[in-house]
């Protein structure tokens, strides 16, 4: 959940952020532009590389993680993974990781998750970021969403973690797309950039009880032109029109063992896929 305190909040400045950051506070890199309007086709599914969860409960732990991740791994996010299935290739010589941090607010945002991103960048890795967007407008933070552009300068990506950290499929049908559509539109209006990706709070992607996506889940996400859907269990392949539904593995406190989960759990590997032309002259992706 994200973390509110009024408290600390206070204390919050740019000047902290920037102390906090310093990996992030002279760099700000170009913004890679791509046309996520370009919706695909798969005609065959496409195992999904290694994706990885974190909270600011794995602070400690990721500094060593970093170090053990950038050895094995180059970092891409879910929006740059799409931008490589629409160009047809992954580039680098390592295998994509997906890492995700949930739970970053943007009334108060816990100093932990920018250590953190720190500890990443300072590794040269980025990573999407799963924000619950909750909060009156006078509790509006600019200097937040000043350091959330800042890292999406950086390559990170801003991810609906939904408006108030809810169990979507619990919800009756306005309040879901309320749920999606308001983070979708405030972190557009804060940005400049439209989310394509919604980390689902408590990976919550099934119908209650049921082993059953609730699709109204994607429909939601498909009318903003969004392209992934990224929970916790399942999703280790992924075909069809995008939103993609993925799953994730949480971290653990011991670097070296969530290292060889994430091996063991996903089989993505860069040669499985090329594009290719189809009759009709559209693009689509096989293996
Ligand atoms: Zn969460």
């Amino acid at each position: 959940m994200s973390e509110k305190s009024n408290e600390n909040s206070k204390t919050l400045t740019r000047r902290s952020v920037l102390k906090l950051s310093p990996a992030l506070a002279g760099l700000v890199l170009k913004p890679d532009f791509v046309l996520f309007s370009q919706e695909i086709e798969l005609k065959s599914p496409i195992d999904t590389p290694s994706s990885l969860m974190l909270h600011s409960k794995d602070g400690p732990n990721v500094h060593a993680l970093a170090q053990l991740l950038v050895k094995k791994y180059r970092s891409l996010t879910y929006k740059s993974f799409y931008a490589s299935l629409i160009a047809g290739k992954i580039t680098g010589n390592k295998p994509p990781v997906l890492i995700s941090i949930d739970d970053l607010g943007v009334t108060y945002l816990n100093p932990a998750f920018m250590r953190m991103i720190e500890a990443f960048a300072k590794q040269g890795l980025v990573g999407t970021l799963g924000i619950v967007t909750r909060g009156k407008p006078e509790e509006a933070r600019p200097e937040i969403w000043e350091y959330l552009i800042g890292c999406q300068n950086l390559g990170w990506e801003l991810a609906i973690h939904t408006e108030d950290h809810a169990l979507l499929p619990s919800l009756g049908d306005r309040q879901l797309e309320f749920e999606i559509a308001q983070p979708f539109m405030d972190i557009q209006a804060a940005t400049g950039v439209a989310p394509t990706t919604l980390l689902l709070p408590y990976g919550a992607v099934n119908k209650p009880n049921r082993q059953e996506f609730d699709q109204r889940i994607f429909d939601a996400c498909r009318n903003l032109g969004m392209r992934w859907v990224v929970g916790i269990a399942g999703g280790k392949a992924f075909e069809g029109k995008p939103p993609y539904y993925v799953g994730r593995i949480a971290a653990t406190q011991e670097g070296e063992e969530t290292m060889r989960l994430l091996q063991s759990s996903f089989s993505f590997s860069k040669t499985a896929y090329r594009r290719e032309r189809s009759p009709a002259g559209g693009k689509y992706f096989k293996f």
